[in-house]
């Protein structure tokens, strides 16, 4: 009998060191921390890196063989949902996005060289790194219509294009970069993916983009001085070596998968801790505040909303649980549970949002504040319906997968119950004819 909810003794040590490091050292460290610039923050942050280290909680997401912990998705499960309660806890822990995707996808793509110039400096937090195939001039929940292109020049590559939503672009060393490398190709064989460092010419970072995480105004030039900030970015004749082409020509895609699988789940682990944090304030509040003589908790409405909560945050854990277990099994970045990560991708941020909302609801004015984290929550939880795929992206994707395990009949379906009862007759009519005459 191998279904079993429980966490080993020592593991849950772990957790609850990471429980207490994140509530009583990272949340309130942060508060103090507006005004300061990525430098000054890295400075602030390196002893809390070692702390991590020391306790062998470093880059829980990679395999030993790359650096990593190598704890599988259940344990990283259980990790990210304590690390979501604060969106500066990854970083804390070496498995941010975009920096842990990126690693993955190099730990599978990339030549020995190309690790060693890569991807070991950013398992050990020295540099930091972005991902960008978005462009904001291609619908680009189909990447196959990329219009950026690298066209072979001698030894080098030839990149032109325009991108956005490059995560973290103007404060990262270097970029994993999508473009088009044989458009006569089939459609996920035209792109290939390489590595531009900060710094190469042609390669402009135009503006961090103001958004509903960062609402400040958006004009070119203006660059996020920290982490966080999602960048305009143009090509125009940027050269780069053949040596940072990673993969072959064409792998683009295949690599790309590799690396979205594992981020699409941990993006959902640590959506619950974001929904837990939001549901213990709710409750807190529900138990505090008096109306009428009595608790906000004690009006039938409000225990609808913590109900409807609870159940909402219990079926979110449940169904990332199950999806990290099926990674586990199959061992293969995804594959074999991709309608389950596609199902949690747009489940489980839906939920969040409409937890963290009805917790801001149960704070009245104050929730809507920016005295509480809830505001904050709510603005930053939006993007998971968008980024790394739009929901309807990803239940469009569920559905073949679905539908590829089912027949399809002719005439009435298999559950018609005249024909069903026709077919029983034949099988059974006899002994209900028995049955029915012993009376
Ligand atoms: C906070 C944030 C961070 C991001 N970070 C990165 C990053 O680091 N690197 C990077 O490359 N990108 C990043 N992105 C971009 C993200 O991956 C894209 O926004 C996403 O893939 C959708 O592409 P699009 O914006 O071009 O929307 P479009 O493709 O234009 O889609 C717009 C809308 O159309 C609908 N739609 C699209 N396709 C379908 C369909 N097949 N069926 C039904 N409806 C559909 C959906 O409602 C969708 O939201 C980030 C986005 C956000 C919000």
């Amino acid at each position: 009998m191998a279904w079993d909810f429980t966490t080993d003794p020592e593991f849950q040590k772990k957790l609850d060191w990471i429980k207490d490091f994140v509530d009583n050292t990272i949340i309130p460290l942060d508060l103090l921390c507006d005004g300061l610039d990525q430098a000054q923050l890295d400075a602030l942050w390196a002893p809390l890196k070692e702390e991590v280290k020391k306790q062998g909680l470093w880059a829980p997401h990679l395999e030993p063989e790359d650096g990593g912990q190598g704890m599988g998705q259940v344990h990283l499960a259980l990790i990210h949902e304590i690390l979501g309660r604060h969106s500066l806890a990854p970083e804390m822990f070496g498995c941010q996005g975009p920096d842990s995707g990126n690693m993955e996808l190099l730990a599978v793509g990339a030549t020995p060289e190309q690790k060693e110039r890569w991807l070991d400096p950013l398992i050990r937090g020295e540099v930091r790194s972005t991902f960008s195939m978005t462009e904001p001039f291609t619908a680009s929940s189909n990447p196959t219509e990329m219009t950026t292109t690298a066209v072979r020049d001698g030894d080098d590559w030839l990149i032109n294009g325009h991108k956005w939503f490059a995560s973290n672009g103007s404060v990262s060393d270097f970029t994993l970069l999508f473009a088009v490398t044989d458009p006569d190709a089939p459609p996920h064989q035209r792109a290939s993916m390489f590595v531009v460092e900060k710094g190469t010419p042609g390669m402009t970072v135009v503006r961090d983009v103001g958004s509903m995480s960062h609402p400040h105004v958006s004009e070119p030039g203006l660059l996020y001085d920290r982490i966080g900030g999602h960048s305009e970015v143009v090509y125009e004749n940027c050269r780069v070596p053949n040596e940072n082409l990673i993969g072959a020509p064409g792998e683009g895609f295949l690599l790309s998968q590799k690396r979205l699988g594992g981020g699409r789940i941990h993006h959902a682990m640590r959506c619950i801790g974001q929904a837990q944090y939001a549901f213990e304030m709710m409750c807190e509040r529900a138990a505090s505040r008096q109306t009428r003589g009595r608790p906000l908790g004690q009006m039938q409405m409000v225990q609808d909303m913590i109900a409807e909560s609870y159940t909402q945050l219990e079926t979110a854990r449940l169904v990332v649980m199950r999806a990290a277990w099926q990674m586990d099994q199959g061992k293969d970045h995804g594959s074999s549970a991709r309608t389950e990560i596609s199902m949690i991708k747009y489940l489980v941020p839906k939920l969040t949002l409409e937890i963290i909302d009805r917790a801001i609801q149960i704070h009245g004015a104050l929730g809507y504040t920016t005295d509480m984290p809830l505001e904050q929550m709510y603005r930053q939880g939006r993007a998971l319906r968008i980024a790394d795929g739009a929901d309807e992206v990803h239940k469009q994707a569920m559905d073949p997968q679905i539908l590829k395990e089912v027949d399809a009949v002719e005439g009435w379906p298999s559950e018609h119950l005249p024909t069903r009862r026709e077919a029983a007759r034949k099988r059974f009519g006899d002994l209900v004819e028995a049955a029915r005459n012993r009376r």
